[in-house]
C-alpha cells in the first residue's frame, strides 16, 4: 500500500509520474530504446530537455523575458558557489534564514566579500527577519524562499534595485508569485520536481558576464546556456522526470491550481497544531511555511504513543529535523490532501486518548 508520504527530501511525487517514468526506463516513446540507454543527443532526448526547459518558463510566467532555464548537476549546493562564481564582483547580500542560506554564504565567502544583511539566527531560525536594509551597490541579494528544515517561508520578498537571487529548492512551483522579480532562481529537483541529481537554474541572461574572473566551464552558467543544457551529459532521468512533472502541473492547471491545494493542506494541518493542545508549532506563525510544517509535543512522554499510531496509519517521514527535533511534515505539492487528513485524525486522536 502507497504510504502518506511526509518526507523532507527526497519526497513524494506524482503517482502517475512515475509510473510513466518508470515505462520510459524500459522503453521510451516506442522507439525499442530504454530513455537511459539512448544519446542525450538523439532527437527523443533533445526534444525531453527542451520540453522540460520551456515548460519551465511557461509555468513561472517568464517566456519571452530574457530568461534562460537550465537542468544542471551538483544540486542546490553547487549553485551556493556558482551563483559567487558568477555574479559576485565586488560584494553580495545575504539574508540567512536557516542552515541553507547558512551553506549559501560559506561558500559565497570562498569567492569574495559576503554581507549578512538580516538573520534570524537568534531565534533558532524559527522567523522571517523583515524591515532590514538593502544597500544600494550590492552585486546581488540572495534569499531563501522556503526554509525546508525550519518551516517558515518569505511570503513578501523586499523591493530592492540590487538583483535578486533566490534558493526555491522547496517551493519551487507551489505558489503564485511574480518570478520576474528574480534574476536568478535556482532549486534542486529533488523536493516539488522529480528525483535527486538535477537542479533548476532559471536566470535572466542579462546579468551574466558582468564579473572580471575567468569562470570555470562547468560553473559558468553562460557555457550551459550557449550549449542548451547539454554542455556535458545531463542528468537524463531526473530530467525526464522534471519534465514529467511539470507536464502534470500544467494539465492539472498550473501553479495557481496547485497553489490552492497547498493552501488547503496547510489550513487543515495548521488548525490542528494551533487547536490542539498537545502540539505547539516551532515556526512563527506569520511565518509558516506552507512546504513543510514543523511542531512538537507538548509532553514529550507522549512520544512513543504518538508515532506509532502515525506508523501504523502508513504515515512516512514525519521525524523532524535534528536542528529543530519533533515533528516536521513536508507537504510537497504531490502530496494528496488526503494524506494530510490522516495526520490531523491521529493528532486529535492522540488528543482524545492523552
Ligand atoms: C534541500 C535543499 C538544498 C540542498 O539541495 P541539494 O540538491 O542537496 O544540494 C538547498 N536549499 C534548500 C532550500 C533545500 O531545501
Amino acid at each position: 500500500m502507497k504510504k502518506h508520504n511526509f518526507s523532507a527530501g527526497p519526497c513524494i511525487l506524482p503517482q502517475e509520474v512515475m509510473k510513466k517514468a518508470s515505462e520510459a526506463v524500459i522503453e521510451l516513446n516506442e522507439i525499442g530504446l530504454s530513455l537511459i540507454e539512448i544519446s542525450h543527443r538523439s532527437k527523443d532526448f533533445v526534444d525531453i530537455m527542451e520540453q522540460a526547459r520551456s515548460l519551465a518558463l511557461e509555468l513561472l510566467g517568464l517566456e519571452g523575458k530574457g530568461y534562460k532555464a537550465l537542468y544542471l548537476q551538483g544540486g542546490a549546493s553547487l549553485e551556493f558557489l556558482m551563483v559567487a562564481y558568477n555574479l559576485l564582483e565586488t560584494k553580495a547580500g545575504y539574508v540567512n534564514t536557516g542552515t541553507w542560506s547558512d551553506k549559501a554564504i560559506k561558500e559565497a565567502r570562498l569567492v569574495g566579500e559576503v554581507l549578512e544583511i538580516a538573520s534570524s539566527k537568534d531565534k533558532n531560525f524559527n522567523y522571517i527577519p523583515r524591515g532590514y536594509m538593502v544597500p544600494n551597490d550590492l552585486d546581488y541579494l540572495h534569499l531563501t524562499s522556503n526554509n525546508t528544515i525550519f518551516g517558515t517561508q518569505i511570503k513578501e520578498f523586499p523591493k530592492t534595485n540590487v538583483p535578486l537571487v533566490c534558493d526555491m529548492s522547496s517551493d519551487i512551483f507551489s505558489r503564485q508569485m511574480d518570478f520576474s522579480q528574480f534574476d536568478l532562481i535556482y532549486a534542486g529537483a529533488q523536493k516539488n520536481m522529480g528525483p535527486a541529481g538535477t537542479t533548476l537554474v532559471v536566470v535572466k541572461e542579462e546579468i551574466l558576464g558582468q564579473v572580471s574572473r575567468k569562470v570555470p566551464s562547468m560553473l559558468n552558467y553562460q557555457v550551459h546556456i550557449n550549449k542548451d543544457s547539454m554542455f556535458n551529459t545531463p542528468a537524463v532521468f531526473p530530467v525526464y522526470v522534471c519534465m514529467l512533472t511539470l507536464q502534470w502541473l500544467k494539465d492539472m492547471g498550473g501553479i495557481p491550481a496547485i497553489e490552492e491545494i497547498n493552501e488547503k493542506k496547510a489550513k487543515l494541518l495548521y488548525s490542528e497544531i494551533d487547536l490542539n493542545p498537545l502540539f505547539n508549532g516551532f515556526a512563527k506563525t506569520e511565518d509558516r511555511s506552507n512546504m513543510n510544517a514543523t511542531f512538537t509535543l507538548e509532553d514529550e512522554t507522549l512520544k512513543d504513543t504518538f508515532d506509532a499510531m502515525w506508523k501504523e496509519s502508513g504515515i512516512n517521514g514525519l521525524n523532524g529535523h535534528r536542528s529543530v527535533g519533533g515533528y516536521r511534515a513536508s507537504m510537497y505539492n504531490a502530496l494528496p490532501l488526503e494524506s494530510v487528513g490522516v495526520l490531523v485524525d491521529i493528532m486529535s486522536d492522540l488528543e482524545r486518548k492523552a
